[in-house]
């Protein structure tokens, strides 16, 4: 089902007193806020808080998702987290091929739909990344280039999993910069992105698909981005760091 939906990822960041704080004022704020089905608030916080965060909000009101899971099921992997492991703890999403684990941490397109396999098998809605460069950009290549990691990251995707799915068009060179893609550039690759999942799937499929941008959104540029056609909310990193600019962010859906 297509929904709106205000995702915070709060990346590496804050200590777990502070992220349990921060989770608690969200709650609080949330509470004058109606939040139906087609409405969702979801905080990507760091494994380390997860069990934390999820005993003090409201589940109605806050969804907690991990930023990352193993694209294994068990056994030698040190240092990796299962999505059983964060099923059996109670997370609803997992934020699956952020460009900063494609960058930093060589994530692959195949890793990528090896760990969206991960969230089907247990339940757990993907938040699929996609984004070019700004060099990729620059020479015209984005929506060739976001197409083809759309395509290969659902290779192995079937009709119904892709309804479960919600997808996050990052551009890289607006994540952390302060540079946010205009609400037509946004636009524009949502539909591109909304057409492609249309050629995969069912044009009904793609309608039914949420959308989020993500890079540098804020109270200021939000409402804008928001009003878009195809843009059904926002992957917020930095200012979901801030309690009342979050909040704001979530109003502007
Ligand atoms: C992100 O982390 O996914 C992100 C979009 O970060 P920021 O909002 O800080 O650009």
């Amino acid at each position: 089902m297509r929904r709106k939906i205000a995702a915070g990822n709060w990346k590496m960041n804050t200590l777990l007193n502070e992220g349990v704080t921060l989770a608690e004022e969200l709650n609080t704020l949330l509470d004058g806020i109606e939040l139906y089905d087609d409405k969702r608030v979801v905080i990507a916080v760091p494994y380390t808080h997860i069990s934390s965060i999820i005993n003090v909000v409201d589940y109605k009101k806050i969804a907690v998702a991990a930023q990352n899971c193993s694209q294994f099921d068990n056994g030698a992997y040190t240092g990796e987290i299962s999505a059983l492991m964060l099923k059996s703890i109670g997370v609803q999403y997992i934020i699956v091929g952020h460009s900063e684990r494609r960058q930093i941490f060589g994530e692959t397109d195949d890793i990528v739909s090896q760990k969206l396999t991960q969230c089907y098998k247990n339940a757990i809605f993907p938040i699929l990344c996609c984004g070019e460069s700004l060099n990729e950009r620059e020479s015209v290549k984005h929506l060739e280039i976001v197409g083809t990691q759309i395509k290969n990251a659902l290779q192995n995707v079937d009709t119904f999993n892709i309804q479960r799915t919600i997808i996050a068009y990052e551009p890289i060179w607006a994540i952390g910069t302060g540079r946010t893609a205009t609400p037509e550039q946004a636009q524009e690759m949502h539909a591109h992105i909304r057409n492609t999942i249309a050629d995969l799937y069912t044009k009904e499929i793609a309608n039914e698909i949420t959308i989020l941008y993500g890079g540098s959104v804020n109270a200021a540029n939000s409402a804008n981005l928001f009003a878009k056609e195809d843009i059904d909310g926002g992957l917020v990193g930095g200012a979901s760091l801030k309690v009342n600019e979050f909040m704001q962010i979530i109003e502007s859906l």
